[in-house]
């Protein structure tokens, strides 16, 4: 017992130790999403409601989110990956994992972790609105405005975040730090270990 305790702190510690600062605390992103659930609650009035999280960094947002959203609502998941290096030329992505529904007629609020070039939500909302819903729009935690490669603004936005990769509340660095409660910036050496 008292082994297993001593354990998980060290693990801690480590994750910890690779932050070089915190850019976003759990209370502000919790205060937030409050706040963005209040305006998807009063926007979707009456409206039947899918929210589809974009696996897997938007797991942790979504989970919080949606329970802020005081209507009732499904929701589902997809997963994408970049076709490689050419994605940032071509934005094509490749899905992973699909929505298990049809989605004709139906309200789709796409949950994302962070907006960065946009390829991948400009791709991905090209891709459901071929499939007829009556609406897609998109909801994302964190935007990189200054990195934008097309024209994709967020529906609702929690944080205008600066040009720096940022670890924590879902978002990875090789698939590490996303159980961090908070949202902070890694050590440079994080890069290179
Ligand atoms: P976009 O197509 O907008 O360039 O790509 C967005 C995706 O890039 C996000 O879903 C995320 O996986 C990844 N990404 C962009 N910026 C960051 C960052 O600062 N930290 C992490 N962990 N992932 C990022």
């Amino acid at each position: 017992m008292n082994m297993d305790k001593t354990r998980e702190k060290d693990v801690n510690k480590t994750m910890e130790m690779d932050i070089a600062n915190v850019l976003l605390t759990g209370e502000a992103i919790k205060r937030r999403i409050a706040e963005l659930g209040e305006e998807i609650t009063q926007d979707y009035q009456g409206s039947e409601l899918l929210v589809l999280g974009i696996l897997k960094g938007a797991v942790l947002f979504m989970a919080d989110l949606i329970r802020e959203i005081k209507l009732p609502l499904t929701f589902d998941f997809m997963a994408v990956s970049s076709y490689g290096a050419s994605t940032y030329s071509s934005g094509v992505v490749r899905i992973l994992k699909d929505v298990e529904r049809s989605v004709e007629g139906v309200h789709i609020l796409i949950v994302e972790d962070i907006v960065d070039t946009g390829l991948t939500l400009k791709y991905l909302k090209e891709n459901l609105s071929r499939r007829n819903p009556e609406s897609v729009k998109v909801v994302t935690l964190l935007d990189k405005p200054g990195r934008r490669k097309v024209d994709m603004i967020p529906d609702y936005n929690g944080f205008a975040i600066p040009d720096e990769f940022v670890v924590g509340y879902g978002l990875d660095f090789n698939q590490k730090f996303r159980n961090l409660p908070y949202i902070g910036v890694l050590k440079p050496e994080a890069y290179e270990s």
